[in-house]
């Protein structure tokens, strides 16, 4: 049987855990001294081990060793009867229970009566409590009276995603590992090894794209590479796995569009921009992720300009790469400045919009405009020169005149005259500064809303979930929708952990409790995302070629397809 491979590879040793020097330096030296905590807590992002660890550190407390003589040791033996039955889930002496769904305190009065008693058959009787930080105020207390005076035989491991919502009480008393998010470079190389170790060929450019969209969780670049193996699986079991498609499969926009997109707004070609994300926006881009990639682009690109030695990232494809390049070549570091705060501001306002594409072009439109302006450094200087005001914002400034050293007061006051406004050719862009200059302001993060499935999915978009964003764009056909309920019909496998996950996101941010069904008999459904926007591509296909003009051109080529569709500018 096919065995998933994020089960199949999990870690059953601290050697075999990648990324975590720290915690298994750590631990080593407090169990060679002897001076085993008597509580650990464990903290990170969903899926970067915390359960893995937890069982690791089980299985060292009360491995025995081959000779059955053993003391707790990091590295247990794995062949000794606690060892396996730890790794078959099966131990007695070790107590495994997710507090998402035990937050009743009459669970943890169990829990805190079993403490009592020695283990049967392991050195230490071993608690394992995962998601912790959902356990009412009342299982806290009980806990917290164990962890004063902890028998001797006892050990608890907690884990938990939300280290502040541990009372202070309790992390006082525990040996706490915050457990680090898994470098790229570390995780793609560990993707290739499964691979070679399944017998299957993973080019290096697919490993990289999967590692980049897991986040640095282990877990979830597993999770990827099942689906990326299922997808490039033909019929007689020959794996072929395409960067391509992998892209198509993680719903990467194709970048280079985005780069030749930010390259129209940094050159001040606002209406040119605006037909080319039109042109996204029909080929199926989904404003918010548009926008995001945007911010990352701009975060790129600053890099460059900063240190050119930076310019090698292995998120964008060598194309990209050089196109980066290219255009940081003549962008300053007060233009993209500009663009990212017109972008972060941008990104907050497309969340609580019902307008996303028309929200996106007002945000390209302020871009454009912020970019066709002269730096500030450079109106000061003109303008102390007495010549005329320079354009073009967006270009370096020419290095041999460094930015003069007036004070900011000073440009500000330049910026507010007349004469200023009058002596540029884009006078209303300059007082657009000022409203840019605004919107800098660091405002506190509201929660979302979500008032239809699409909202749901672009949540999911902008906090970049991948595995679960899949799942609601492919696999999820819409039965039922209200705020706090979800009914979908699954088309494809979907485990059964994922409602719950979802439902914790969806809670999380928008602070009101979600119900996700899963209802596979449902007669009635919507189409999924991924087919409602074939559907919108298509039909932007086929009006495009029932156009009179394209269908002369057919005739004239009768081997050409229409595989764009550019609308008319609007005309004067
Ligand atoms: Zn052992």
């Amino acid at each position: 049987m096919y065995r998933v491979l994020a089960r199949k590879y999990r870690p059953q040793t601290f050697a075999d855990l990648i990324g975590q020097e720290v915690l298994v330096r750590t631990l080593t030296n407090a169990f060679a001294s002897g001076r085993i905590a008597h509580a650990f807590l464990l903290t990170g992002i969903r899926g970067i081990g915390k359960t893995t660890t937890a069982r690791i550190i089980a299985r060292g407390l009360n491995c025995t060793g081959a000779d059955g003589n053993g003391e707790a040791t990091t590295t247990p033996c794995g062949v000794c009867a606690n060892c396996i039955a730890i790794a078959e889930d099966r131990h007695v002496d070790v107590i495994e229970m997710d507090a998402a769904s035990n937050t009743g305190v009459d669970n943890m009065r169990d829990l805190i009566d079993s403490v009592r008693y020695a283990p049967t058959n392991a050195r230490y009787k071993v608690y394992i409590i995962d998601e912790v930080h959902m356990l009412s105020k009342s299982a806290f207390n009980a806990i917290l009276k164990t962890l004063e005076e902890p028998p001797p035989h006892v050990k608890f491991i907690f884990a938990t995603t939300e280290i502040r919502k541990i009372p202070v009480t309790i992390i006082s008393r525990c040996q706490r590992f915050d457990l680090k998010r898994v470098e790229m470079d570390e995780l793609s190389t560990h993707l290739v090894n499964v691979a070679k170790r399944e017998e299957i060929t993973l080019p290096e450019d697919c490993a990289t794209l999967i590692a980049a969209a897991a986040e640095g969780s282990v877990r979830d670049s597993l999770s990827l590479l099942d689906r990326a193996i299922a997808m490039h699986t033909d019929a007689a079991g020959t794996v072929d796995i395409k960067a391509e498609s992998v892209r198509d499969m993680l719903g990467l926009a194709d970048k280079t569009q985005t780069f030749r997109l930010m390259e129209l707004i940094f050159n001040g070609k606002t209406d040119e921009a605006l037909t080319a994300a039109q042109t996204l926006h029909h080929q199926g881009a989904d404003s918010a992720m548009l926008l995001s990639d945007m911010l990352d682009i701009t975060h790129y690109l600053t890099r460059i300009v900063v240190a050119p030695a930076l310019s090698v990232n292995l998120n964008y494809s060598p194309a990209e790469q050089a196109l980066a390049k290219d255009m940081a070549a003549s962008l300053s570091i007060p233009a993209l400045t500009r663009a990212w705060q017109i972008l972060t501001k941008g990104a907050d306002e497309l969340r609580h919009s019902n307008h996303a594409s028309a929200t996106l072009e007002m945000i390209l439109v302020r871009l454009g405009y912020a970019s066709a302006l002269p730096a500030p450094a450079e109106i000061v200087r003109a303008l102390q020169q007495g010549s005329a005001m320079p354009t073009g914002g967006s270009t370096r400034p020419p290095s041999a005149g460094a930015a003069p050293s007036s004070s900011a007061s000073a440009s500000t006051h330049a910026i507010g005259t007349s004469s200023a406004a009058q002596s540029t050719p884009t006078g209303s862009t300059v007082m657009q500064l000022g409203n840019t200059a605004a919107a800098t302001k660091i405002e506190p993060q509201p929660l979302a809303e979500a008032h239809s499935f699409l909202d749901v999915v672009q949540l999911f978009e902008t906090h970049r979930e991948p595995i679960l964003l899949s799942h609601l764009m492919n696999d999820m056909r819409l039965v039922h929708f209200a705020v706090g309920r979800i009914e979908v019909k699954p088309t494809a496998h979907i485990a059964p952990d994922v409602p719950a996950r979802l439902a914790r996101h969806l809670r999380e941010w928008t602070g009101e409790s979600w119900n996700i069904i899963l209802s596979p008999h449902a007669e009635q459904a919507e189409p999924s995302i991924r087919e409602q926007r074939a559907a919108i591509a298509k039909q932007a296909r086929d009006y495009a070629t029932s156009h009179p003009k394209i269908q002369a051109a057919l005739e004239v080529f009768p081997d050409a397809t229409v595989i764009d569709f550019i609308p008319n500018k609007p005309t004067n």
